[in-house]
């Protein structure tokens, strides 16, 4: 996902020690993510970065909702995400990127930009099922599909003609 602005933190007039930010995403937030999937949403971002010399270790705690097609009636539905993700930056001229947390920035670097990190997070704590509480569930769409879902039973005629049908081949 590209940075947006707003996730931009200029660390280097930081005082060392830990430093609180909080963010709230809304619908252009999951607009200018290009998932089709998530429709709309609400979730607050509490991140905490801790700064010491050549490291700044962020803590990213998302808490909300996104709204997404259900699985099972297609009607929209407010999925609940909740969840942390650590990444720490390290200032260095190596290139120290793991695969897991850490990233190493230029040691110039004046800022540092959370977008992608916070997408992440969201997207690692989503589940990958999403549906309604079945109460929940439009009852049009749910009672189609369990007529679908019967008639896709085969029928055991068909099976008879079938074994007919290789018969007489
Ligand atoms: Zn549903």
């Amino acid at each position: 996902m590209e940075a947006l602005s707003e996730h931009t933190i200029a660390f280097s007039g930081l005082k060392d020690g830990s430093h609180a930010y909080d963010f709230m995403l809304g619908a252009d937030f999951f607009r200018a993510s290009g998932v089709e999937e998530y429709l709309d949403g609400k979730v607050s971002v509490k991140v905490t970065l801790e700064k010491s010399m050549y490291l700044l270790v962020t803590l990213i705690h998302v808490d909300g909702y996104i709204e997404m097609l259900c699985d099972h009636c297609n009607a929209p539905m407010h999925q609940p995400v909740e969840g942390d993700q650590r990444q720490i930056f390290k200032l260095t001229e190596e290139n120290e990127t793991d695969e897991d947390e850490l990233v190493s920035i230029d040691p110039n670097a004046q800022e540092i930009n959370l977008t992608h990190y916070i997408f992440e997070c969201i997207s690692l704590h989503l589940p990958i099922r999403h549906v309604h509480l079945p109460e929940d569930c439009d009852p049009e769409v749910a009672d189609a599909l369990e007529i679908i879902q019967v008639n896709h039973e085969p029928d055991p005629r068909w099976a008879v003609l079938n074994e007919l049908k290789h018969k007489s081949a």
